[in-house]
This record gives C-alpha cells, structure tokens and sequence, in this order.
C-alpha cells in the first residue's frame, strides 16, 4: 500500500471522488479503479487498485502517510504526542474526520493516487520460526517480506496507465514517485496470505481445494495461509466463507 502519485484537478470537485461514497450518515462504502481483465491481459499486470484520496496539500506527505499508518495498523503505536499533534493538526485529517462524520464534503483539487497491489508470490517472501520465543515459550515468527523489481515495475506502470487514461484537459500531475520511492515507502496493509496455499497439484502447494494438506489424511488447514495469492482485496470475507465451506464438507464427510 501506498499513494503513487498525486494530481490536481482543474475544477475542484465536491464529492469524496471514489475514495468513500456515503450511503448514510454510518454506512460509508470505499471505492476504487481497476483495471478490467482484457486491460490485465494485455499489460500483463497483476490485481492493483487505486484509490484518489483527496487531498488538501500539493505534493506527496510521505511523513503524514507514515503516521496516518501508524496509528492506524501498528499495535504499539510508537507515537510522540508532537507526532500525535502534527497528525490532528493536519489539514487533511481535519479533513478527513468531517467528511466521514458530517453528510458534507468539502472542496478539494488535490487526489492522492493510493494504490492497494497485488505481488507476485515469491520463495524469498517466507515465514519460518526464529530461535528467540514469546512468554508462553513457543518460537516466534520471522517474517522476511521480499517486494520484486517486477512488483515495483507493474505498479509503475499502472498509475502511468491510469494518468494516461484519464482526459488530459481536467487534471495535471503535481507528484510522482520513481520505482525507488516507491520501493523505499510501500508498507504492508497487515494482510497477510499465502505459506500453505491452496493448489490444484502437491508440487505446487500445501492444501488441496478442500483445504486438507495434501499428503497427511485428516489435517485440514483454515486461515489466510491457504490464499495462494495476496490480492489487493481485504482477505477477512474470504477466510469466513472458506472456513464456512470447510465446515459443510466436514459435516458432509463424517
Ligand atoms: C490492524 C489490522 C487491520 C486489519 N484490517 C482489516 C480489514 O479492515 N479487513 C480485512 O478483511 N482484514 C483486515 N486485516 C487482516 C485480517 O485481520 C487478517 O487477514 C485475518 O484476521 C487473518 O485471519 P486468520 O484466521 O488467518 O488469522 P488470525 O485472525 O490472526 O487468527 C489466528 C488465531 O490463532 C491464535 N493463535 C496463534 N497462535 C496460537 C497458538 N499457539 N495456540 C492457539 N491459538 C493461537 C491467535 O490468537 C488468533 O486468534 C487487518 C489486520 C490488522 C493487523
């Protein structure tokens, strides 16, 4: 995750433009650009999607963005209260916190292109056990999470797509990261996937469609492990359903 790029919009616009449509005043539903699967085919890119943030500031805040995430995802929050008070004074988050509590949306000009990717799943990105262990004396996790030239390539390449297809006459481009920007800002949206996927052979991965690991007899696996790849989707619904199809074919087989 991260915002790519930003324009300015020659008119400013006074609707939460994609970002957030408002349904009622507590149903809020997000909404984003992909590309459809002709596009994909033809550009030979995995599943991103980008969202216009609207933004009250010219240029890219890779600082806010950092703090906005922390709070957000980190569960220690290691937040100065300057941090804290340079975050609520922000005019985007003033911003923000109206919109979302009050049926009016200001005006803005400024769209932050924020993009959710998907990677192409890799042998370096792997989790294995460290040797140090958590109070209850179990190993932890050690998670080496790998982002692929060609991950930061096909993101690249889709916001220049997504620039170009959008008329030039109503927008300019007032930021715009490199591939190493891009590498050095983009953080994980806490999502996590894959490990023991879900394949249609043993050579390829741990469980089958029925979600039993392939060569052990009763050992079925039900978390987000068996996605066999991280999309740019929000992967809770998804483990629900599959934990709810688990339970039918268990109940089926015994
Ligand atoms: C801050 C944050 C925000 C998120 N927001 C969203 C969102 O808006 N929408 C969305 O779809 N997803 C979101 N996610 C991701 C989502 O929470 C996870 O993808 C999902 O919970 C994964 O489900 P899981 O069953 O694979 O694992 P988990 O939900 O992590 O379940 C694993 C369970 O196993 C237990 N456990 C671990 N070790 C042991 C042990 N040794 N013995 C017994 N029990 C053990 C844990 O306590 C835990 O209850 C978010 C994640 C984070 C961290």
């Amino acid at each position: 995750m991260m915002s790519v790029s930003q324009i300015r919009l020659r008119k400013p616009r006074r609707a939460s433009l994609y970002q957030s449509v408002k349904l009622t005043l507590s149903q809020h539903i997000k909404a984003g650009v992909v590309m459809n699967g002709e596009m994909q085919k033809a550009h030979q890119l995995p599943n991103h999607c980008v969202y216009l943030l609207p933004s009250l500031s010219r240029g890219l805040d890779d600082q806010y963005e950092k703090l906005r995430r922390t709070l957000i995802l980190s569960r220690s929050k290691r937040l100065s209260l300057a941090d804290i008070a340079k975050l609520i004074s922000n005019p985007n988050t003033i911003h923000w916190g109206l919109s979302y509590l009050f049926p009016i949306d200001a005006y803005y000009r400024y769209a932050d292109l924020y993009f959710i990717s998907e990677q192409t799943p890799t042998q370096s990105s792997r989790v294995s056990l460290a040797t140090e262990r958590d109070r209850f004396g179990y190993p932890i996790a050690n998670v080496n999470w790998v982002i692929s030239e060609d991950d930061l390539a096909s993101v690249s390449k889709f916001n220049t797509l997504l620039l170009n297809s959008f008329p030039s006459s109503s927008y300019e481009v007032t930021d715009e990261k490199g591939s190493d920007q891009i590498s050095e800002t983009m953080y994980a949206a806490a999502h996590f996937m894959g490990t023991a996927r879900m394949s249609a052979g043993i050579e390829s991965g741990v469980v089958d469609a029925n979600l039993k690991v392939w060569d052990v007899e009763n050992l079925y696996v039900c978390d987000g492990s068996v996605i066999p790849v991280a999309g740019n989707a929000n992967p809770s619904l998804t483990i629900a359903a599959l934990a709810i199809r688990l339970a039918d074919h268990l109940a089926g087989v015994h």
